[in-house]
């Protein structure tokens, strides 16, 4: 339970009691925003939370990304936890091969689920790139 890291700088997270079974915190470093299942760590309540990150990059973009847009959000990945950047690929490569969820529902996107696919399939690739290069 108390297992539970911020997914960008590592801190260690601390949640309140919210409505219902929610539960939620902000990192006390980067002041990144999460909400958990009341029971469960927040990797195991991700539903859809790890997407959510990479999600709010293309609320408002009604076109598919340019290269160097891309290259620039998965840019901005590099540095968060090894730890979620391992989930959140996993939760990419599983949504896309078995999808389960509207991805344009998330915050009213104006684009579409083609768009949002093509996205999330070009920033895992490049992401994973990114790190093979790292490492
Ligand atoms: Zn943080």
């Amino acid at each position: 339970m108390d297992n539970d890291f911020c997914f960008k700088c590592g801190t260690k997270l601390f949640f309140l009691k919210n409505s219902n079974n929610i539960l939620s915190s902000e990192c006390e470093k980067c002041g990144q925003g999460y909400g958990k299942e009341k029971g469960k760590t927040l990797i195991e309540s991700r539903g859809n939370s790890s997407l959510s990150i990479p999600l709010y990059f293309i609320i408002f973009e009604n076109k598919k990304l340019s290269n160097e847009r891309i290259n620039q959000i998965a840019s901005s990945f590099i540095d968060y936890d090894k730890r979620y950047l391992k989930v959140f690929l996993e939760d990419i490569n599983n949504e896309l091969t078995n999808p389960k969820r509207k991805l344009t529902e998330f915050h009213d996107s104006v684009g579409s689920e083609e768009i949002a696919r093509d996205y999330l399939s070009r920033l895992s690739e490049r992401i994973q790139n990114l790190l093979k290069l790292k490492l």
